[in-house]
């Protein structure tokens, strides 16, 4: 969670071990500080005062259990090795029920909002995904988002207090927070205006709605599951699809919502983005023409270029060693230097998407689970 920001810097086996130690205490205990401090609260969809908040899994837990064994999943973090920090997604093996979680709405909310997209049924024979289906994913996808950047805010927040200048142990000086602070608070404006849009379209149908260019049924399951929004910045030609190093107010970036849905015997794969997005147009003509092997592969290879929001069934390891991964996933964004990167090569060299061949596809048949 949040590691696209935090874990700058700590990269596997560059940490001094006594750092990392007293590192994961320092995150541990503001951790906990924070949770319960936002524990309790508004149901951020319909505002009313709760308790404690649904425990929500991003990716349908019918879906997290069908690549789980005993219980637990491989997270990210068995790719990139970072600091536990006290949070979850520092586990290399998570409880499925800790999984992709995030506390921001009711239980009541949570059991009604997704109804359609989480039941399998909705997959079967020659079912497709309705455009509610779409909304209800896009709906989740900045919910769990929001929740995301709410808490790397108060993360942040709580560190600036916190932090002696230029404590050596987070390795991170005032200035680089204040930067942090900046685009995490710009994010989070932009996910809540995407949010708003998605909450129109499941609750009254209204507003462009979705485009979904890519669905395929897998007759086998994946042993990887994710549900994501991505933001792509370089389409297989070398074009720019989002600026996202170009952090003007008033810019707005435009998401891809990834699906790998692993069902009991299938896995279903969906790809949408809004309608009225013109951005994507180019990068679907392109994905459009190349094969449905290729597709996969290239679907697979953005999971792993542009997102941390997936999980793997245990029986990967068996297949493959998942530091062979590890180059791809290092390329997340850095967006949050004190001078942002303007250079569009440097951004076409991090995010060519012409290497997708070179790591192993999970979502080919060679890999399946069953
Ligand atoms: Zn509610």
């Amino acid at each position: 969670m949040f590691f696209e920001r935090l874990d700058q810097g700590y990269q596997k086996g560059t940490i001094d071990p006594k750092l990392e130690i007293e590192l994961n205490k320092k995150m541990s205990k503001a951790m906990a500080e924070i949770r319960k401090e936002i524990k309790s609260g508004q149901c951020f969809y319909c505002g009313k005062s709760v308790d404690s908040f649904c425990n929500s899994h991003n990716i349908p837990r019918f879906c997290l259990r069908n690549i789980g064994s005993d219980g637990e999943v491989v997270g990210p973090n068995a790719i990139l090795g970072l600091p536990k920090m006290g949070v979850s997604m520092g586990k290399e093996n998570l409880g499925i029920n800790e999984s992709g979680t995030f506390s921001l709405i009711c239980r009541e909310c949570d059991s009604v909002l997704f109804q359609d997209y989480e039941n399998p049924s909705n997959y079967e024979l020659d079912k497709k995904p309705s455009q509610k289906m779409l909304a209800q994913i896009a709906l989740k996808n900045y919910l769990k988002f929001i929740y995301k950047r709410k808490l790397e805010i108060a993360l942040l927040e709580h560190s600036v207090k916190q932090l002696p200048n230029n404590d050596p142990v987070y390795a991170l000086t005032r200035e680089e927070f204040a930067t942090k602070l900046k685009v995490s608070k710009l994010d989070l404006g932009t996910y809540t205006s995407d949010y708003e849009r998605a909450k129109k379209a499941v609750e009254f149908g209204k507003g462009p709605g979705y485009y979904m260019f890519y669905y395929r049924k897998l007759d086998y399951v994946t042993p990887i599951a994710i549900q994501a929004p991505i933001t792509v910045s370089i389409d297989l030609e070398g074009n720019i699809v989002n600026d996202v190093f170009n952090l003007r107010p008033g810019f707005h970036p435009y998401d891809l919502h990834l699906c790998v849905l692993p069902l009991e015997s299938e896995t279903a794969i969906i790809l949408f983005v809004e309608n009225e997005d013109v951005r994507y147009r180019k990068f679907r003509k392109q994905f459009g023409k190349l094969d449905e092997e290729s597709k996969l592969g290239l679907i697979n290879y953005l999971i792993f270029l542009y997102t941390e929001d997936y999980f793997m069934a245990k029986e990967i390891h068996n297949k493959i060693d998942l530091q062979i991964l590890n180059e791809t996933v290092n390329r997340m964004p850095v967006i949050w230097n004190t001078s942002p990167i303007k250079d569009t090569k440097m951004l076409g060299v991090k995010f060519n998407l012409s290497n997708w061949p070179s790591i192993p596809n999970l979502l080919s048949e060679e890999y399946k689970l069953r």
